[in-house]
Order: C-alpha cells, then sequence, then structure tokens
C-alpha cells in the first residue's frame, strides 16, 4: 500500500494522512439540504466523499462517517411555508429522493445518517457554551456569532477580512463571498415559521450550528476528516470551524477536503440556461446509474469536472469494458496453467491503482491503470497466453477496483425498475439470459441451428449479443 496522501484545504497542501488514533477514522460530511431534488453538481460532491469513503475502508481503516441531512434551512422554511405544510412533511420526499438517488449511484450508506431536526437540543446546548463565553450577541430575539471575537476566523477559506464592517449581520445562511459578517446561530421565528420553543427562546436553528452540533455529538471535538463542495469552505465551514473551536478550544477537524464543481458544457449549471439536471432528467432520457457514477468519479475530485453528453456516453463504454472483461473473465475458458508474467502483470496493476488512489484520490491514475491492464490482459486471452491460473489474479484486481468504482455488477435495469422507470422493452435479467443461452447451446449441439438462430435473434432483439468463441465456449454480453 502507498502512502495516503490527500490535499488539505486548511494548510493549502497535500499531506500525508496520519489519523488521530491509528486504524480510525472519524469523517463527516456535509449532506443535501433537502428543499429539491439533488443535482448532478451535489452529486459529483457525493460521489467524490463515497470514492474517499470506500478507499479508506479498502486501506482496512475503521470507518466513523456521519453525514447529514440538513432539514431545516431558510430555503426549506420558506418552501415549507408556501407549500402550507410542516417541515418534515416537506423534506420526507426529498430526503426519500436523495436515498434512492444515493442508492442508484452506489454511494454507501454512512454509519450514521441524521436529520438536523432531530438535533435541536444539541445545537442549542451548543449555542450556550457560545454565549458563556461571549462569542454571541442578541438581536432582536435571535442570536448572532461575532466573529471579530475568534481571530481566527478565515483560515480555511482564507477569506480577506480587512473590509469587514464589525457586528454587520446578516440572517441569511448563504451569503457572498468575500462578504465576511456575524451570522444568525439561532433565528427568531417570523411571522407564519415553524419554530422550537427552547432555553434560548422561540426559534430555529441557522445551517452553520447544524453541523457543529452534530459532528461533534458522534465524533468528538475533533474529527479526522471534514468534506463538501468547494462552494461550503466560505463561509459555512469557516463557521463551523469558528462556532465548535469558539466552544471546546480544540481543532475542529484536522483534514478538510473540498470537491470542486461541476459544470455543464463548459457553463455554470442553472435552470435558465436549461442545463439543469438532475439523476432523473438523465434516467428519463436513457442514461444508466452506472454511467452517471463512472462520469461523476472519472475526473479526479479537485478538478473542475466538465459535464458532457459526450463525455457520459463514453462513460458508458467504459463501463462496458471492464464487465466484458469480468464476463470474459467468467465465462471464457483458458488453457491450464498459468502464462509467463500474468500474475505479476495483474499484481502491478492493483500496485499502479493504488498509487492512484494514494495519491489525493487520483482516480484518472487509478483508472488508466485499470484500462491498461484490460486492454493486455485481453490481447493476452486472445492470443491464448492468459491461463486458467491466472484468472484469480485478474479477479481479484476487478475486486479492488470495483471495491472503489462499483461498476462491474450489470444492475443497472434493477435500479431503474426500483426507481420507477420503464426499462426498455423486452429487457431480461441474467438468469433468464443464461437459460435462453444453455437452450441454444443444447440446439447446436444436435445441429438444430434453425432453433439457435432463432434464440440468438430473440436475444439480440433484447438487447443481448453472444458471441461463440474458438475454444467451443460462449460469452453474453449486454449492448
Ligand atoms: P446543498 O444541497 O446545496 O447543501 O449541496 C450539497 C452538496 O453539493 C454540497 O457539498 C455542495 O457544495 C455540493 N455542490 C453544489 N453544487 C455543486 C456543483 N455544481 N458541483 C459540485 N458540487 C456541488
Ligand atoms: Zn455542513
Amino acid at each position: 500500500m502507498h502512502e495516503l496522501r490527500l490535499h488539505n484545504t486548511l494548510s493549502g497542501k497535500t499531506e500525508a494522512f496520519v489519523p488521530q488514533r491509528t486504524g480510525e477514522v472519524k469523517m463527516y460530511t456535509c449532506g443535501p439540504t433537502v428543499y429539491d431534488y439533488a443535482h448532478i453538481g451535489n452529486f459529483r460532491t457525493f460521489v467524490f466523499q463515497d470514492i474517499l469513503r470506500r478507499y479508506l475502508k479498502q486501506r482496512g481503516l475503521n470507518l466513523t462517517h456521519v453525514m447529514n441531512l440538513t432539514d431545516v434551512d431558510d430555503r426549506i422554511i420558506a418552501n415549507a411555508v408556501a407549500a402550507k405544510m410542516g417541515i418534515r412533511e416537506y423534506t420526507e420526499k426529498f430526503a426519500q429522493a436523495f436515498f434512492a438517488d444515493c442508492k442508484a449511484l452506489s454511494v454507501e450508506a454512512p454509519e450514521h445518517w441524521i436529520r438536523a431536526t432531530d438535533h435541536v437540543p444539541e445545537m442549542v446546548e451548543l449555542i450556550e457554551r457560545l454565549q458563556k463565553k461571549a462569542l454571541t450577541y442578541d438581536s432582536e430575539g435571535s442570536i448572532y456569532y461575532r466573529i471579530a471575537k475568534f481571530p481566527e476566523y478565515g483560515k480555511l477559506s482564507k477569506i480577506d477580512l480587512t473590509g469587514i464592517q464589525a457586528g454587520a449581520r446578516v440572517d441569511n445562511d448563504r451569503y457572498e463571498k468575500e462578504s465576511a459578517r456575524d451570522f444568525a446561530l439561532w433565528k427568531a421565528p417570523k411571522p407564519g415559521e415553524h419554530f422550537w420553543e427552547t432555553e434560548i427562546g422561540k426559534g430555529r436553528p441557522g445551517w452553520h450550528i447544524e453541523c457543529s452540533a452534530m459532528a461533534m455529538k458522534y465524533l468528538g471535538e475533533t474529527l479526522d476528516i471534514h468534506t463538501g463542495g468547494i462552494d461550503l469552505a466560505f463561509p459555512h465551514h469557516e463557521n463551523e470551524i469558528a462556532q465548535s473551536e469558539g466552544a471546546t478550544g480544540k481543532p475542529f477537524a484536522r483534514y478538510w477536503l473540498h470537491a470542486e464543481h461541476l459544470l455543464v458544457e463548459g457553463e455554470k449549471m442553472s435552470k435558465s440556461l436549461g442545463n439543469f439536471f438532475t439523476m432523473r432528467d438523465l434516467y428519463g432520457k436513457g442514461y444508466k446509474p452506472s454511467a452517471l457514477r463512472y462520469a461523476l468519479a472519472s475526473v479526479p475530485y479537485r478538478r473542475q469536472l466538465n459535464f458532457t453528453f459526450d463525455g457520459l456516453q463514453q462513460a458508458s463504454s467504459s463501463v462496458e469494458r471492464v464487465r466484458n472483461f469480468a464476463n470474459r473473465l467468467q465465462q471464457g475458458k483458458f488453457p491450464a496453467g498459468s502464462a509467463t508474467g500474468m500474475k505479476e502483470r495483474a499484481a502491478r496493476a492493483l500496485d499502479d491503482f493504488d498509487a492512484g488512489l494514494a495519491d489525493d484520490l487520483n482516480t484518472a491514475v487509478a483508472l488508466a491503470a485499470t484500462f491498461d491492464f484490460v486492454r493486455e490482459a485481453n490481447i493476452a486471452m486472445d492470443k491464448g497466453d492468459f491461463g486458467q491460473e491466472d484468472v484469480a489474479a485478474a479477479e481479484q484486481f476487478l475486486h479492488a477496483f470495483d471495491e472503489i468504482f462499483a461498476v462491474v455488477k450489470d444492475n443497472d435495469g434493477e435500479k431503474l425498475r426500483e426507481m420507477g422507470f420503464a426499462v426498455a422493452h423486452g429487457e431480461i435479467d441474467d438468469a433468464q439470459v443464461e437459460a435462453r443461452v444453455a437452450e441454444r447451446q443444447a440446439a447446436r449441439q444436435q445441429r438444430d441451428f434453425a432453433k439457435s438462430d432463432e434464440i440468438r435473434k430473440e436475444l439480440a432483439e433484447r438487447g443481448i449479443v453472444i458471441e461463440d468463441s474458438k475454444d467451443g465456449s460462449v460469452r453474453w454480453k449486454r449492448k
């Protein structure tokens, strides 16, 4: 295993990753704000943190990972009021949609999935700690954090504080870059808004306090890793640091990892540009979850990802290529024994793959290692230079690949059906294909070529391609 190095926004450097306790990692990811369906940009970030999660586990680290659902924030409150619904009632649909999207994209569930609305007492308690340290002030029923009293404010995002107006406060959770202001920890309710009755008064938590309180409850006062999209570095993460470190006097998170944004065809995603896509939009256009996951995972997280439909198509072909290779390993007939150097070649692929990921999760390098190996192994198989005993080494590589990329299993149809998307007419599952292929083999053995051709044609119509190899074995794949 190569030394794991991660880029830490806090230090601005790529550093060796050393957890606080050997073998254990405490990680927090800012989850979605469930006021609408998540878009593919959001999932760029969620797929990135999934790759990180999976890789930490692959390295044998014992991971405790928390992700929250932000189910209280300005937009949710406004939408819930407009829809004349309670917060939970309004957000439930989008929370469920988010879980379904994660499942379709094989984004693993963290050890703790938590909701802000279940942790209001913890938030109130943290605000009280900040009050005792005189880091807050009250104004018209709301409570603000006085950032002038936290001299390290700005250390994560390196924001320039020279223009900061002391005591200028903002009520909204998200505000323009370059305008550091005192932010609301607790907000007095406006007429018609939902509120909690608590020791610090009536109201609701600000967005930033949610993450500080929940992260520390499940992971302790100092986390190993905190992740999110780059737009969260300021003000959200800066404010999380001010709240947590202001209260505890200890470092809040040791490594801060931020994913760069996804652009669509080179532009920022926006509804007015007509380039705004949710996962469901793409599945509705016939794209597969595996292709989307691959497209999102293939660009290293600190590079902007330019999402294009060409790119998605290429991702789909890449997924097919690995799946075909996996099928060939499973279904092919190879000469007995082992070909010279093949096991060593597989071991080298594994080493190159790990080297790529260990280098700040360079997925592009890991994928290059994968496709070099697949190409060379395929050529060796064509030439008869790949032995039965080499299968295990190649499968071991594919297993490691799939622990991270999670696209080998051909279950797109199943996933789409589960999400309520109609799948291609006549689609059949693997077991049914196997049964028809076996029938065709039997027909061929009885020299009933009319029947065997008929089965081939029927399967072709259902998107299944059959390949008869010279050694007499049969492989099949989906088009
Ligand atoms: P939100 O639901 O708005 O709180 O965002 C959820 C996550 O998606 C956050 O980590 C954001 O930083 C991230 N995010 C939002 N837009 C993009 C984008 N275009 N590309 C990548 N990540 C994004
Ligand atoms: Zn957060």
